[in-house]
């Protein structure tokens, strides 16, 4: 590892300040900037420690729940309000990593970590364009079990892999971005971007931001869950995920968010299934033909082909179990 300047942010203004220079990066629980540091992947300069700001959950006026960026992923996971309205992210996070990670952990960090693509961890000795831009991809013709089937480009076929973001995606969440012009508010959905020919670009935080907050709207009750498929029952990263939520009036769904991971580079929320669904009855046969009518657009590699299929049984056995059963 190079050397690198320490310093602890105590406000969120001390670390937009202190965060926007070249090579000086946030710092959160470092469960994985430091992992990618030693590995070389990550060379900052300067680590601006933002683990310790104050990290309130708090319900506004209106409702909404407001979780400072620093938040722990335990705390989230265990805080009563989250548990009651939110239950699908409570699950999506102990779906997560270990205990101990968890503990670590940021809400921040979670959602700006790196993709688990082992062709962008090996700095010694594979190409990568989302590392080195224009060097080339390796994990084309590679080992693709954990790549991605929708939203990919010749560029780079990286997923993301947080679970939490996808049940946050699925519930309409808005982060709070905060930089030296102030705080702006956007959809999470929009936040990760497809690789498109500059996979180098993740994320829409502009140079200079922090993520300050993520906020939940309020939801109408519903049945959800998050179900993740994985190679090994824990510690492990999906394969493919489903967060979903329905409201069935008289056998008939009145409301349905859902959204896939796993599976892009971004947290997929499923409009084409949710708008095949709507208004329409809450029977298997309808929940095939919306899995089906959101996988129509998956363009997979011989080595991730399972995953088609893999998501589509996924979404139908959640949607089925949440149509018939407690959640
Ligand atoms: C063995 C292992 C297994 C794991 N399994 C899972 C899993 O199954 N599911 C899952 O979702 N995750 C998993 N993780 C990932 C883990 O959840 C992430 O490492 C963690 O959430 C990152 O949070 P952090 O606070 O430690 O981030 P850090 O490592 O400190 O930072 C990560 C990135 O976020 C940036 N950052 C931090 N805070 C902010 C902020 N406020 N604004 C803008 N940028 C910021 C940093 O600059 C850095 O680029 C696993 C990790 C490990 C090591
Ligand atoms: S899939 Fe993306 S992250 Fe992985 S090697 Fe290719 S360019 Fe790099």
């Amino acid at each position: 590892m190079t050397p690198v300047t320490y310093l602890r942010a105590d406000s969120s203004a001390a670390a937009i300040a202190l965060g926007a220079a070249d090579g000086h990066r946030l710092l959160g629980g470092g469960t994985n900037l430091i992992d990618l540091m030693r590995k070389g992947v990550e060379q900052p300069a300067v680590l601006v420690d933002v683990s310790g700001l104050a990290a309130p959950i708090t319900e506004a006026a209106d409702g909404s729940l407001v979780i400072g960026a620093a938040a722990r992923n335990s705390d989230v996971a265990a805080h009563p309000l989250v548990r009651a309205r939110y239950p699908m992210l409570a699950r999506a996070i102990l779906a997560g990593a270990s205990a101990q990670i968890r503990n670590m952990a940021t809400v921040g960090g979670n959602l700006m970590q790196r993709t688990r693509c082992v062709y962008f961890a090996d700095a010694a000795g594979s190409r990568c364009n989302k590392r080195v831009p224009g060097s080339g991809c390796d994990a084309l013709g590679g080992f693709t079990r954990y790549h991605a089937i929708l939203g990919a480009s010749p560029a780079c076929i990286a997923t993301h892999p947080s679970d939490m973001a996808v049940a946050l995606v699925a519930l309409d969440a808005r982060l709070h971005l905060a930089g030296a012009d102030g705080v702006r508010s956007v959809a999470l959905a929009n936040f990760h971007q497809l690789p498109g020919d500059s996979p180098e670009v993740e994320t829409m935080l502009a140079p200079g931001e922090m993520i300050l907050a993520v906020e939940l709207p309020p939801v109408q009750p519903m049945r959800s869950t998050y179900r993740k498929v994985r190679d090994r029952a824990s510690y492990a990263f999906a394969l493919v995920s489903v967060a979903a939520g329905i409201v069935v009036e008289d056998g008939r769904i009145a409301d349905v968010r859902i959204a896939v991971g796993g599976v892009a580079a971004k947290p997929w929320r499923a409009a084409r299934a949710e708008a095949s669904l709507r208004d329409g009855p809450a029977s298997v046969e309808a929940f095939v033909q919306a899995a089906q009518a959101e996988l129509a657009q998956a363009d997979p590699l011989p080595g991730n082909a399972f995953k088609v299929q893999l998501a589509e049984r996924t979404l139908v056995a959640v949607l089925t179990d949440l149509a018939g059963g407690d959640a």
